[in-house]
């Protein structure tokens, strides 16, 4: 099949406003004069962050999820996406496929209001590559950070942790799942947009390498200390039922996009009730402190340790 065949047939579709049918060389996007533009990116590899076996279209879905929650983690909402994608060459996957993946795209732009704007595909002797540049929009000065938590803070989550990184095993086989809850969470992501957070919040982002991890990026960036408590990490009943074998990929595992945020005590009221507002789950997870790095204690007091912090990139 001829590239442009390709795009026409499974991505022209998706393309939206300002995109002009992916048949220009570039795309237009215009913004209200009282926004800024947000810009992130998020590849996914086979093997690395999706298997081969996983359905096309939650394979798109996830995709968009991913960098839906990075939007998210700015406090922005969503406009549009670039796509770029690596085929293998060796026709492993097929236009049946593709169409499933393109599916799933169009079902998520709907759902959360974006369109397509753009692109590039290749052939590739090697993984499929699936690449998306997202752009969202945000009111000038309000996008949320990582550098401005404070001693005296408390550190929040929204949802529920560690079924995605479980899910990942369920998946593989190695981990019974008979409620299918854990594979559901590795499948299909539940981005957290949509909270009103700047000036409630000190810091955002979204938990995509775990929870120590992430929130060991914030203590950096802001230059403080975060003490997470283990007993206090949300967990639904399948991952609070799982074997003790299974305790560090329940505390360090990735794959969660909830939001993890510090907020100073006198905002913590209203943190709650923005989040009931929108049905979501919040939780105090720990304390920022004066100092840096994270520690994670149970419930003894005792600092956990583990042989990584969560997800390696490399
Ligand atoms: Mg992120």
């Amino acid at each position: 099949m001829g590239e442009f065949d390709f795009i026409s047939r499974h991505f022209r579709p998706l393309a939206g406003e300002g995109a002009f049918e992916l048949r220009n060389d570039g795309a237009v996007l215009s913004l209200p004069s009282d926004y800024e533009l947000v810009i992130s990116s998020d590849t996914m590899v086979e093997n690395r962050h999706f298997l081969p076996i996983d359905p096309p279209e939650t394979v798109g879905q996830k995709l968009l999820r991913c960098n839906l929650s990075d939007i998210a983690a700015m406090g922005a909402e969503p406009v549009g996406y670039t796509l770029n994608i690596s085929v293998p060459l060796d026709h492993r996957y097929d236009e049946k496929w593709f169409a499933a993946f393109s599916s799933g795209l169009a079902k998520d732009q709907k759902a959360y209001g974006l369109s397509l704007l753009g692109g590039d595909t290749t052939g590739i002797e090697g993984p499929l590559v699936l690449s998306v540049t997202i752009f969202g929009r945000v009111l000038k000065g309000q996008a949320l950070r990582r550098d401005q938590a404070l001693p005296g803070d408390g550190v929040w989550v929204t949802g529920q942790l560690g079924a995605a990184a479980l899910g990942l095993y369920a998946r593989l086989g190695k981990l019974e799942d008979p409620s299918g809850k854990l594979m559901q969470a590795y499948l299909l992501p539940q981005p957290c947009l949509g909270l009103p957070l700047y000036g409630v919040v000190t810091t955002a982002m979204d938990i995509s390498d775990g929870v120590m991890q992430d929130a060991g990026h914030i203590a950096e960036e802001s230059g403080v200390k975060i003490i997470l408590y283990a007993s206090r990490l949300p967990f639904d009943t399948p991952v609070r039922e799982v074997a003790s074998e299974w305790e560090a990929v329940k505390l360090m595992g990735g794959d969660d996009y909830q939001l993890l945020m510090t907020c100073p005590p006198e905002n913590e009221q209203r943190l709650q009730q923005i989040c009931r507002g929108k049905g979501v789950k919040v939780s105090r997870i720990g304390d920022v402190r004066a100092g840096k790095f994270v520690e994670m204690l149970a419930d003894d007091g005792q600092k956990l340790s583990f042989k990584t912090l969560g997800w390696q990139h490399f």
